[in-house]
């Protein structure tokens, strides 16, 4: 069984050798306990925060322990009658082969509606966060202007298209390179799109917002956000999901001109996903019908082999990702 540890915990850009693959047995599954041979993983952006000693939402990552995550693969040995062989589970001990683990800390998904990475990214975590985002936090209403940062990642490229289904006038994104750009335009339907790494990125978010901004689903924080500040209107939203931007950069960015929420009574709402699981039955009938419809265009993006999970989240870090980074197991 082949599991990824943390070796060192990194500073700014993690490298290759914060990581540790490890060859480890697969214990015998104690009562109510079964075997699951991983077939997908995530690798998200939070665990890079999770690589951090320091108190946050989830519990930081243990230096020489596993690495964790969302996984959905089957079951190959059981010791609980709720959750037999064979059965697709999905469930949180992912870069690993083999994960043993509760039959009750899993859940039986059906491969046959849909593929095992949907589970991690357009019917899972990823997706609810975009629905939870727009709708419960943004409070997103028909015929208001959208701006989505992040737009072609897992949660953007959601969060965007939910924003067009549930009536949104206009839906703006930014990504970081211009095949992502024209991707949002050509295929996922937005109105209009920038690179952020190309020009400055506030004279290209004006240009592309002349009737301002309602709701800005914000997954980058940073230079972003404070551009985003002076285009929003009256009463407008902010929802802030992300701040990636952030997460490797040892200075922080010092937003200015937060006093502009003040005279546009803007509101700046942090939230979690795991405080909308209650959404979840809502999000996934709204989001299956949609799919059922061929609405939503789902974007993964896959590397192959447990050997190369460090690679893919990297390479989601550096932005090689379009749609959802899911690593499969399958090959070395
Ligand atoms: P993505 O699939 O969007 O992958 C990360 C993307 O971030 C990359 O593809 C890259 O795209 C972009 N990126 C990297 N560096 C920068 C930078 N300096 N500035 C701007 N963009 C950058 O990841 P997710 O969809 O899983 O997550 C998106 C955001 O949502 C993250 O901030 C994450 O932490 C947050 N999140 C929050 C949750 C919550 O409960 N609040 C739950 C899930 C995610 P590009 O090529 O465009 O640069």
């Amino acid at each position: 069984n082949r599991v990824w540890q943390l070796a060192a915990r990194p500073t700014g850009f993690p490298s290759p050798e914060d990581f540790r693959l490890v060859e480890e047995a697969v214990p015998a599954p104690g009562p109510g306990q079964v075997v699951v041979r991983n077939e997908v993983m995530s690798v998200d952006p939070a665990m890079r925060g999770r690589m951090n000693d320091v108190p946050s939402y989830v519990a930081p990552f243990q230096l020489d322990r596993p690495l964790d995550g969302g996984a959905v693969g089957t079951v190959v040995a059981s010791e609980s009658p709720d959750v037999p062989v064979g059965a697709s589970v999905l469930h949180g001990l992912g870069w690993r082969e083999y994960a043993v683990l509760d039959a009750g800390h899993t859940r039986v998904v059906d491969t046959t509606i849909a593929p095992a990475s949907a589970y991690l990214g357009v019917l899972g975590m990823p997706g609810l966060t975009a629905y939870a985002g727009l709708l419960d936090v943004a409070h997103m209403r028909p015929d208001e202007n959208v701006f989505v940062s992040g737009a072609a990642g897992a949660v953007g490229s959601l969060a965007g298209q939910i924003a067009r289904l549930r009536g949104a006038r206009t839906v703006i994104g930014s990504a970081g390179s211009p095949e992502k750009v024209r991707y949002l335009v050509d295929d996922l339907g937005f109105d209009g799109a920038f690179n952020y790494k190309e020009g400055p990125i506030r004279t290209q978010l004006k240009q592309l917002t002349p009737d301002g901004i309602d709701v800005y689903f914000d997954n980058v924080g940073g230079e972003q956000l404070e551009a985003a500040l002076f285009r929003m209107n009256l009463h407008g939203r902010v929802a802030v999901c992300g701040a990636i931007s952030q997460y490797n950069s040892p200075e922080p960015y010092g937003i200015r001109n937060l006093s502009l929420l003040i005279s546009k009574r803007v509101s700046l709402l942090g939230f979690l996903v795991m405080d909308h699981w209650d959404r979840r039955q809502a999000f996934v009938e709204e989001m299956s019908g949609w799919l059922r419809e061929g609405k939503v265009k789902v974007s993964e993006t896959f590397v192959d082999g447990i050997g190369h999970a460090v690679d893919a989240f990297l390479g989601m870090l550096r932005g090689e990702n379009v749609g959802k980074m899911i690593v499969r197991l399958a090959d070395p």
